[in-house]
């Protein structure tokens, strides 16, 4: 254990860049498990939690197929029930509902199968019983389409070919359609949360914490080095912070602070979305339903304005974009829900919401702790609310120079996780694959 218990004023054992939920899981876990060690988290806008955090949906699951993905949140959801039972962070234990088409399911019956055999709560459900849990939900969509639908495929705002080829199979020139429901599989401990609330909580535990510091509003323009070692950042009003290690969870912007040092994450940003949905009458019934995934990726869950609905699939049109675009509701996944819910034809977006994801290559975390005093967490991917507190406890345990009280499962994922897993060869191809997280169910 290294000497701590610096905070002179400007100096610090720890300074976190970023007060997203990753750096604020980070300063909750060193507050709750190390309380000798003094740090200061700082984020550059006026209050924690408000980019891609705020943004997120904020689904939690533990249906993964690796065990490190499973392990990650397995912690974190139990840590999310603890804070729930001290404080309202909106945490509902809804389940999700995964619905297949036939294909997906020869695909995913075995890995389902592999999930449950580690311990994971998940049933198969066939058609029947899935509609049970959705009210108004179609089986077998008319392969025809609606009148819209008709209309839709015409329509000179259609969807680019790579949204519309994931959403809906072209039958011929004028007609399109989507998979039959052909069964499914309920997952029991998951759902959602209300991610400001979450950090809401995180903020007022840091600051009745007699280690944790905050800085809102204090943007970190660069680390500082002295003598080979991390000495401190420095900020955009030029004072200077000095501390002994810098731990960088930034997400997007992580990469312009690391460049200078050397050290270049493999994680790169991709435009996500989701719509909120008015529910009235007759659509009501849908206010209470599990997190649902359609088959090609479509998601729908219940929330306080009513539903959130969003699609998950890859594209590399999203990549780098920086900004949400209104027509991949209304002009694509409109028409696919109505196909499965016809009874509620037209359901209402007035808003949406974008952010993005920190996507690495096998969409699992990145973290870095090198000798000289810089860290990183970051590279979440779309999966860093569900992921936060065992990030935060790995990376808690790291700062404070005490991997070794780690159990060996732990030591041996925060080792899986380094960046060092996406090294290259001078062609730019990855030198081996095998060190990858892989994950079968991805969404
Ligand atoms: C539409 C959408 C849906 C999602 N759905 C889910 C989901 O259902 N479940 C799930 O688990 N995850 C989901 N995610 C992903 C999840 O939101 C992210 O993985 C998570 O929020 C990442 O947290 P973070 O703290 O790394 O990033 P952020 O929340 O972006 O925090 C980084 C912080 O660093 C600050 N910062 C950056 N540079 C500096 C600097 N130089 N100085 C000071 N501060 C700085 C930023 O202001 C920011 O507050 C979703 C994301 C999106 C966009």
């Amino acid at each position: 254990m290294p000497k701590v218990g610096k905070n002179m004023g400007n100096r610090f054992d720890v300074i976190i860049v970023g007060g997203g939920i990753i750096g604020a899981s980070i300063a909750y876990e060193l507050t709750q498990t190390f309380p000798e060690v003094q740090y200061l988290l700082i984020e550059k806008e006026s209050q924690l939690g408000q980019e891609n955090t705020a943004k997120s949906a904020a689904c939690f699951r533990s249906a993964f197929s690796s065990t490190v993905n499973i392990k990650a949140t397995r912690h974190t959801i139990e840590k999310l029930k603890a804070i729930s039972n001290k404080r309202d962070i909106g945490l509902r234990t809804s389940g999700y509902l995964w619905m297949l088409g036939l294909p997906q399911l020869n695909k995913l019956q075995s890995v389902f199968e592999k999930i449950a055999g580690s311990g994971v709560d998940v049933t198969y459900l066939g058609p029947d019983r899935l509609a049970q849990k959705v009210p108004g939900l179609m089986i077998e969509p008319p392969s025809e389409g609606t009148k819209e639908f008709e209309g839709y495929i015409n329509d000179p705002n259609l969807l680019p070919e790579p949204d519309f080829a994931r959403f809906f199979k072209k039958v011929s020139s004028d007609r399109i359609s989507v998979d039959t429901i052909a069964g499914g599989y309920f997952c029991g401990d998951c759902g959602f949360l209300e991610p400001s609330d979450l950090v809401d909580f995180l903020r007022s535990e840091i600051r009745r914490s007699k280690n944790g510091r905050t800085r809102t509003d204090t943007e970190v323009m660069e680390i500082t080095y002295e003598h080979g070692r991390v000495e401190g950042v420095k900020l955009r009003n030029d004072e200077r912070i000095l501390a002994d290690k810098v731990v960088v969870a930034a997400s997007i912007w992580s990469n312009k602070l690391l460049a200078p040092h050397d050290l270049h994450v493999d994680a790169h940003p991709v435009m996500r979305q989701f719509f909120h949905i008015e529910l009235s009458g007759e659509s009501c019934a849908l206010s209470d339903i599990p997190m649902v995934i359609f088959p090609g990726g479509a998601f729908m869950r219940s929330s306080p304005e009513g539903l959130m609905v969003g699609y998950a699939h890859h594209n590399e049109d999203e990549v780098e974009r920086s900004s949400g675009r209104r027509s991949i509701y209304h002009s694509g996944l409109r028409f696919y829900l109505d196909l499965y819910l016809p009874g509620f034809q037209n359901l209402r977006s007035p808003n949406y919401v974008w952010g993005h994801y920190h996507t690495t290559p096998d969409d699992a975390p990145i973290i870095v702790n090198r000798d000289d005093g810089l860290a990183t967490v970051c590279g979440c991917s779309g999966s860093g609310i569900m992921k936060a507190h065992y990030l935060g406890y790995l990376e808690a345990h790291a700062l404070s120079g005490c991997i070794d009280r780690l159990p060996p499962e732990d030591k041996e994922n925060l080792a899986l996780m380094t960046n060092e897993r996406f090294a290259k060869d001078e062609d730019g191809d990855y030198l081996d694959k095998s060190k990858w997280i892989t994950e079968e169910l991805v969404l």
